[in-house]
C-alpha cells in the first residue's frame, strides 16, 4: 500500500533511520512514527478491601481476569472515559477515578493509563456485554494466575504496595492518645 506525506502529499519511502525502519518522505523529508494508542484501566475498590475484577468474554484471554478498561478515543476526557468503562462492564457507579500508574511495553504501541476509584460496596453488580462475570475479589484473595495481561498485574500489584505504604505511614504517624 503506497502513502503518501501528510504535510506535502508526496509519496513515503521507507528508509533505515535511528536503528529502525521508518517511513521518509521524499520532498520534505518528514518522518512518520508509529502513532501509539492509548487504553484506560480501572481499579475499583470498595471500602471492605474489595477490587472488582471482570471474566473476559473475549479472546484474548477469554475466560481469565481483568480490571475493566478499553481503549481510549479522542473527543472524551481519559478520567471520563475510564468512568464509563467501569459502567459498561460492571454496570456500577463509582466516585473521581484518580490516576494510579502509567504501563506500557517495547512490544506493543499500546500505552494503559490506570486509574483507581472508590465505589460504593454493591453485591448486584452486572457483567456487560464484554465479560461473562463481574466478581468482587478480597484483597488476599485475587486469582493472580487467572488474572490476564501482565500490565493488570503490574497495576494490581503497584496499587496495592501504595496502598500499604499508606497505611502503615498513617498508623506510624497517629498522634498518641
Ligand atoms: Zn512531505
Amino acid at each position: 500500500m503506497r502513502s503518501f506525506c501528510e504535510r506535502c502529499g508526496s509519496p513515503m519511502a521507507p528508509r533505515h533511520l535511528e536503528g529502525k525502519h521508518r517511513l521518509v518522505c521524499a520532498a520534505c523529508k518528514s518522518v512518520r512514527y508509529p502513532d501509539l494508542v492509548a487504553a484506560v484501566s480501572a481499579i475499583v475498590y470498595d471500602a471492605g478491601g474489595r477490587l472488582l475484577l471482570v471474566k473476559r468474554a473475549i479472546q484474548p484471554g477469554y475466560g481469565r481476569w481483568v480490571i475493566p478498561g478499553g481503549y481510549a478515543e479522542g473527543g472524551e476526557a481519559l478520567d471520563r472515559a475510564v468512568v464509563r468503562e467501569v459502567e459498561e462492564e460492571a454496570h456500577l457507579q463509582v466516585g473521581e477515578a484518580v490516576l494510579s500508574g502509567v504501563y506500557s511495553t517495547p512490544d506493543t504501541r499500546v500505552a494503559t493509563i490506570v486509574y483507581a476509584m472508590l465505589a460504593e460496596p454493591d453485591d448486584n453488580i452486572q457483567a456487560g456485554n464484554e465479560s461473562l462475570r463481574a466478581r468482587w475479589f478480597p484483597f488476599h484473595e485475587i486469582p493472580w494466575e487467572a488474572v490476564y495481561f501482565e500490565s493488570t498485574r503490574h497495576a494490581i500489584r503497584d496499587w496495592l504496595k501504595r496502598g500499604s505504604l499508606t497505611r502503615t505511614d498513617r498508623s506510624t504517624n497517629r498522634v498518641p492518645e
